[in-house]
């Protein structure tokens, strides 16, 4: 067996060298390097390439909500791809899965009417969402009004609307003007919105992008009454509310979408991520019948926009099935337990000396984050505590300032516990 052990371990640290581009790296420095590979994951755990297990804080990256390894979606995709395996949606043409998925989603969004185009991830979404509020104004014979407007800390994905609007300088920054007329305001502030769509103009200004509770830019929830608040403010001025659900979508803040907790109904939803926990690719656009209108019931409007794979019979199946598990177990309801759990565990590393601020309660996720005395005076990054937790057998996500955790919504008590004390003993670590 020894000998089986040790060629195996050859191979790999041959196979380690690769062409393989780790985009959001430094290859200079992660090519040097063993790669972390996964090789497996069932539940919330998950095993690497010589057979060590990981609690998956994170469910990978915020999507896997209802834990790895379910053999019913699985089996949906197997069942779906040895019937119909891919035909495009482009005209008339549709497929069943993908019809009864759009049914699903409209049929639970907080909105009049609702209507749904699919996509194959959360950027392609907000590149879809974007282009309809502007082409929306546009066929409404206010073309004019394509001033799109974000928040500070926001994160829309990365394809061109999305790095125009992203709330993070750090994701924009080397690329030039992608898209014209966007602008950030504070992430907070329903009084810094006003005066941004009062100094671009009403007339000029098309919608208005927010995450009901700010996710990778670091778990920040809104102030009590924002939504509510922002929601007027849109409907006064003439301004698309357009609710970025990717991460809190599908049970994360424990409803469908995220927003439905503060309330109000958006003009558009975008999610991805949970819609299918990541089993295969999906995404998509909940429109309003308002905003549908012009293309759905007069002629001469169609929105031509697109991809090849938007509407995916085989995607669309996983997306089912996964819906499926999320209501039969009631992971909604479990999401509200996990929210408490995690915020009651996660709070008592606010007493670390490493740590300034840990913001939790509102979701199942929450951050942690340094001092600045930690950060920049001693030179402690976040991204040693990552790999502190992660030799520990957890994964957590590191930013700049934060750690962050947003486990699956299968996870128990016991799960929790371990996660936030293998945190507390990699931040003892580093200290
Ligand atoms: N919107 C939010 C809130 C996200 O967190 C992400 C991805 O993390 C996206 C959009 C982009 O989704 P994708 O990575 O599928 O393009």
């Amino acid at each position: 067996t020894e000998t089986v052990v040790s060629r195996a371990n050859t191979r790999m640290e041959q196979s380690h060298p690769s062409s393989f581009w780790h985009t959001f790296c430094d290859m200079n420095a992660v090519s040097q390097k063993p790669k972390f590979v996964v090789s497996r994951a069932e539940g919330v755990w998950l095993w690497d390439e010589h057979g060590d297990r990981y609690l998956d804080g994170t469910a990978s990256l915020w999507y896997c909500h209802v834990g790895h390894g379910r053999s019913e979606i699985a089996d949906a995709v197997h069942q779906q791809l040895t019937t119909l395996d891919a035909y495009a949606v482009y005209g008339d043409f549709a497929n069943t899965p993908a019809l009864r998925l759009s049914e699903r989603l409209a049929s639970h969004a907080p909105m009049d009417n609702p209507r749904t185009i699919l996509t194959c991830g959360g950027g392609e979404a907000i590149e879809t969402a974007a282009k309809l509020a502007r082409k929306y104004w546009s066929v409404s014979g206010k073309p004019e009004k394509t001033h799109v407007i974000s928040r500070a800390g926001g994160y829309h994905g990365l394809h061109g609307f999305g790095t125009s609007i992203i709330g993070m300088e750090r994701f924009r920054s080397g690329y030039g003007e992608i898209v014209a007329d966007t602008s950030v305001v504070p992430y907070d502030s329903v009084r810094a919105l006003e005066d941004e769509i009062l100094r671009v103009g009403p007339e000029r200004t098309a919608a208005f992008f927010a995450e009901p509770v700010i996710g990778s830019g670091g778990v920040y929830a809104p102030p009590e009454g924002y939504f509510a608040a922002v929601a007027e403010l849109c409907r006064r001025y003439g301004v698309l509310f357009v609710v970025d659900s990717v991460i809190c979508g599908f049970g994360r803040l424990g409803d469908w979408f995220g927003i439905e907790r503060f309330g109000v109904r958006p003009d558009m939803i975008v999610f991805a991520k949970g819609v299918s926990s990541g089993y295969l690719p999906l995404g998509g656009v909940i429109t309003s019948g308002e905003v549908a209108e012009p293309f759905w019931e007069r002629s001469g409007n169609p929105f031509i926009h697109g991809t090849t794979y938007a509407g995916h019979p085989s995607c669309s199946a996983a997306a089912l099935a996964n819906l499926d598990i999320l209501e039969r177990e009631d992971l909604f309801g479990a999401a509200e337990e996990v929210e408490s759990q995690l915020d009651a565990a996660v709070r008592m590393l606010a007493e670390h000396p490493l740590v300034r601020e840990v913001r939790s309660g509102t979701g199942a996720m929450a951050a942690v984050e340094l001092t600045g005395e930690a950060l920049y005076e001693r030179g402690v990054t976040t991204a040693d505590v990552f790999a502190e937790a992660r030799s520990r057998g957890v994964i957590v996500r590191a930013i700049p300032r934060s750690l962050l955790v947003s486990p699956p919504l299968t996870v128990t008590w016991e799960h929790i516990d371990h996660l936030v004390s293998t945190l507390r003993a990699a931040l003892d670590a580093v200290e």
